[in-house]
C-alpha cells in the first residue's frame, strides 16, 4: 500500500506532485492499493479550498486514489492510541508549561547545544486541573531504517528525543497523526520528500512503541534545486508552483514525464505515466538533489505536443466557438506541431498560430507587398487550389514570383515575416484555405 499525503495548508508546487506521481507509479506497478489522505491535523495552517485543489490537480495528472482519508476524521483513534502510550508507560504527561520550556531552550541556545527535553514530567503522577500534552519517551537504543535511495540510516535516541504526541488541545501533532494512518491503513511504503528524514525515526518509535514492528519500506526524494540560485527551490518561486506551469501552458504529461524523470535513469527520454507504470524504480533515483531544467521542461513539452492527438490538440488550443468555424479544423493541429519548431508551450503556440487569423488590413498595413498580397488573396481564393506549393508555384496566374511572392505568401498565411518552410504551411493549410481567408475577412 502506498499514500500520498499531502496538508491541505498551500499551493501544490512541484515537489508534491513529484512525490504524488511516484507514489502513484509505484502502487500501480506493484499492483499495490494508493491512498490519498488530506493531512489536515495542523488546523492553524490550513487553508480553506487547498484540499480540492490537490484533488483536481490530481485528477488532471490522471493519478486516481484507490482510498481516500482524511486526518482529522480519525482524531478519536489517535486520541485512543495515545492514551494505549501513556498505559503502557511508553509515553508520559508533560505538563511544563510554554515559558519554561522556552526559557531551556534559550538557555541550551546560549550554551550553544542542541535543546532536548530534560525529562523533567517523565515520572510525574497524574495532575489535576493542569494542562498537559504527551510526550512520547525517548528510545532507548540506535533506530536504524533502510532508505531506497540513500541506503542506511542512523538515528541515535538524542536525536529523536521526548516529543509530543498530542497536543494540551488533545489533537495530535505530525509525527504521531502520519505514523498512526500508515500503520492503521496497512501502508507498506513510504515515498516522500528529504525534509521528512528526521521525522522517520520518530515514525518508528512511535509504531515501535505500540509494538507494531511489521517492516515499512522508506524512499525519500531528494530536493529540488533552483536553477540559477542552486538553493531549494522556494514555494514562491513561479516554476516550482504547478498551477503556474499548467496555466503558462505545460501539459500534465510533459510535467510528469519531467518529474518523473528528474535525477533519475530512465530506459528512455519521453514517456508517459502509464510507460513508466512499468518500468518505474525510486532505486534509480539519484542520492544527490536535482536541479530544475527549465529548457528540458521545454523540450519535453514540445515533444509531447507532438505526440497529442490532433483533435483533442485543437480543443486545447481553441475555443469550440472558433472551431465551428472550419468545416475542418484538424489541419490547425497539424500547424500547431510544426510551431513547435519555434514554441515551447500551448500559450507560445497559441500566440504564433494567432497571427494567421489576423486580419488581412492589419497585416498588410503600410506594408510594401499590399498590393502583391492582394493579388495572392484573389489566387488563393480559387476553389481548385493547388495543394502542393510547387504546382501552386507553377500555376498560379497572380504574376508574382520569387521573393515577392513567398514574402507576401507567407505574410498573408502567418502575419509574420519568418517561421517554418513556406512549403509545409502552406500544404498544411491548403484544404482549409478558403475557410482561413474567410475568418480572416471576418476579422475585419
Ligand atoms: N503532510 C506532509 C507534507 O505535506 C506529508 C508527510 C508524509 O508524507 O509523511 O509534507
Amino acid at each position: 500500500m502506498f499514500r500520498f499525503a499531502p496538508s491541505p495548508t498551500g499551493d501544490m508546487h512541484i515537489g508534491n506532485l513529484r512525490t504524488a506521481i511516484i507514489n502513484y507509479v509505484c502502487a500501480k506497478k506493484s499492483n499495490k492499493k494508493f491512498i490519498l489522505r488530506i493531512e489536515d491535523t495542523d488546523t492553524a495552517r490550513n487553508i480553506k479550498g487547498k484540499e480540492e485543489d490537490i484533488k483536481n490537480i490530481l485528477i488532471l495528472f490522471g493519478i486516481i486514489w484507490d482510498e481516500y482519508y482524511v486526518q482529522s476524521t480519525h482524531l478519536s483513534i489517535h486520541q485512543k492510541l495515545a492514551a494505549k502510550l501513556l498505559e503502557n508507560g511508553a509515553a508520559f504527561r508533560c505538563y511544563c508549561t510554554e515559558s519554561e520550556l522556552e526559557e531551556k531552550k534559550e538557555l541550551a541556545k546560549n550554551e550553544k547545544r542542541a535543546y532536548r527535553y530534560d525529562g523533567t514530567c517523565e515520572n510525574k503522577g497524574f495532575i489535576e486541573n493542569k494542562p498537559f500534552v504527551i510526550r512520547i519517551k525517548k528510545p532507548t537504543k540506535t533506530i536504524t531504517f533502510k532508505d531506497e535511495i540513500k541506503g542506511e540510516l542512523s538515528f541515535e535516541p538524542n536525536d529523536v528525543d521526548s516529543f509530543v504526541i498530542l497536543r494540551a488541545d488533545g489533537t495530535p501533532t505530525y509525527n504521531f497523526a502520519c505514523s498512526m494512518d500508515d500503520m492503521c491503513e496497512g501502508v507498506s511504503f513510504i515515498i516522500r520528500g528529504e525534509d521528512h528524514v528526521s521525522n522517520t525515526p520518530k515514525q518508528e518509535h512511535i509504531k515501535a512503541s505500540l509494538g507494531f514492528n511489521e517492516p515499512m519500506q522508506y524512499a525519500h526524494l531528494p530536493i529540488i534545486l533552483d536553477q540559477t540560485t542552486g538553493q531549494k527551490m522556494s514555494k514562491r518561486d513561479d516554476h516550482s508552483s504547478v498551477a503556474w506551469l499548467l496555466d503558462s501552458g505545460f501539459l500534465p504529461d510533459a510535467i510528469a514525464n519531467y518529474l518523473l524523470a528528474l535525477g533519475n535513469k530512465t530506459p528512455c527520454e519521453i514517456f508517459t505515466i502509464k510507460d513508466a507504470c512499468e518500468w518505474f524504480s525510486v532505486s534509480n533515483i539519484s542520492k544527490s538533489p536535482a536541479r530544475f531544467d527549465m529548457d528540458k521542461l521545454r523540450f519535453i513539452n514540445r515533444e509531447h505536443i507532438k505526440m497529442l492527438d490532433d483533435e483533442i490538440l485543437v480543443k486545447i488550443l481553441f475555443k469550440d466557438e472558433f472551431l465551428a468555424r472550419f468545416k475542418n479544423y484538424l489541419p490547425l493541429a497539424k500547424l500547431a506541431k510544426l510551431y513547435t519548431e519555434e514554441a515551447s508551450t500551448l500559450n507560445e503556440i497559441r500566440a504564433k498560430l494567432s497571427g494567421f487569423f489576423l486580419p488581412f488590413e492589419i497585416v498588410f498595413k503600410e506594408s510594401e507587398f499590399k498590393e502583391c498580397a492582394n493579388l495572392l488573396k484573389t489566387e488563393l481564393s480559387k476553389p481548385n487550389l493547388a495543394l502542393t506549393y510547387d504546382e501552386f508555384k507553377q500555376n498560379h496566374s497572380c504574376g508574382l514570383k520569387g521573393k515577392q511572392l513567398f514574402m507576401s505568401l507567407r505574410m498573408l498565411l502567418s502575419g509574420a515575416n519568418k517561421g517554418p518552410e513556406l512549403a509545409t504551411i502552406y500544404e498544411i493549410l491548403a484544404p482549409i484555405m478558403s475557410e482561413l481567408l474567410k475568418v480572416k475577412n471576418e476579422q475585419c
